[in-house]
């Protein structure tokens, strides 16, 4: 007698990831705000540096990935042994579940946090938790009352995705002072170069032992189709996931794109400046429009609606008219759609395309 191969427990309780959707049928040419990419792309030296690496290609990576954590570390102020670099911040999340938790512990994300947490977490053994959110922001308060004696991580975007909204430092200070010691804090800081002057919680990192900060390439710097993030912690911590990661875990290609990207501080200037302008202007034709949305402070408006047949409606006439963005009720956000900021004329398009939408006959300048 047979038996089907049976996965471990907790895996087939993942929801496969929906990604944002780049295509629709009979569409040439769409506009795709549906995942946070930066529309102005990499930067030209990081196309310099990707074309170069072609002479490599039959070269095994290094695995140390010395050349990138020296970058980070200089451009960041960071000692490069606190410093992991992974396929995207999917991967260093993705170790921190491997190494840190298994099954009987729990993994605390919030109401409308980020999808790979609760997935990561299953796909680990553990048991996900997810705690409340207050008028979609995240809580100190909700996370450390969901917080038991089998709680190994917590996890939090800052800003966040998709509400775009951010805690304060002293919130975010007192959540890491009053967590128990064996608990991770997980500071995801995937649009933490989108709000000037922020370091992404990475003095929080100095000052507490069980606090990481994990950072993309895919966000400011124009890399999502490369996979490349890192992340930084103390070195007992780093030394630990260094031994769950790959040791080619990153291509070579990888390896030097993310280094001429990490040392343009130009580009990511340039692009933090247009992203703030864009922002407040759609931001602001929206609700003009109609549609308020709370203060964001990433590449992203969250558009909310009257309810969850009109964020829907809403999204059918962006698709008929060519323009995609991202439904985001697997967020718990049924009446509201994520809107990334594109360029100036996409912008001017969805905003444009809305007012028609909400009959305000508002035009689009
Ligand atoms: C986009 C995003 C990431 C980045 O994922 P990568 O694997 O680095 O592409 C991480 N966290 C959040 C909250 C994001 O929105």
């Amino acid at each position: 007698m047979s038996k089907a191969p049976t996965p471990q427990p907790g895996i087939m309780e993942i929801e496969p990831y929906q990604g944002g959707a780049s295509k629709i049928e009979g569409v040439e040419n769409a506009i795709k705000l549906s995942s946070n990419e930066n529309p102005f792309g990499p930067s030209d030296k990081v196309i310099e540096a990707y074309q170069r690496a072609q002479h490599q290609l039959h070269r095994y990576p290094p695995t140390d990935h010395a050349a990138l954590r020296n970058a980070i570390g200089e451009v960041h102020g960071l000692d490069p042994d606190t410093i992991i670099c992974g396929a995207g911040s999917d991967e260093i999340i993705s170790f921190l579940c491997q190494a840190y938790a298994g099954p009987g512990d729990e993994v605390i994300h919030t109401e409308h946090g980020f999808s790979m947490y609760r997935i990561s977490a299953l796909a680990a053994g553990a048991t996900p938790v997810e705690v409340p959110e207050r008028d979609r922001k995240v809580s100190a308060n909700a996370i450390l009352e969901g917080v038991t004696d089998n709680t190994r991580l917590v996890f939090i975007a800052n800003p966040a995705n998709p509400t775009g909204t951010m805690v304060g430092k002293a919130e975010v200070t007192r959540l890491a002072k009053s967590l128990p010691e064996h608990v991770i804090l997980v500071l995801d800081g995937a649009y933490a170069e989108y709000v000037e002057d922020f370091d992404g919680g990475a003095s929080l990192v100095k000052r507490f032992p069980n606090v990481v900060m994990t950072r993309t390439f895919s966000k400011i710097y124009g890399l999502g189709g490369l996979r490349i993030g890192w992340g930084h912690a103390r070195p007992e911590v780093i030394e630990v996931l260094n031994r769950v990661r790959g040791p080619f875990n990153l291509s070579n290609t990888q390896l030097a794109a993310a280094e001429a990207a990490v040392r343009d501080r130009a580009h990511v200037d340039r692009c933090r400046a247009d992203n703030t302008r864009l922002r407040a202007w759609l931001a602001e034709a929206l609700a003009e429009r109609g549609v308020p949305s709370d203060t964001s402070c990433a590449n992203f408006v969250l558009a909310r609606f009257a309810d969850r047949d009109e964020a829907e409606a809403c999204d059918e006439f962006l698709r008929s008219e060519g323009v995609i963005v991202r439904r985001v009720a697997g967020y718990k956000l049924p009446n509201c759609l994520r809107i990334t900021v594109g360029d100036e004329a996409s912008c001017r398009r969805v905003a444009h395309l809305i007012g028609q939408f909400k009959g305000a006959g508002a035009n689009d300048g």
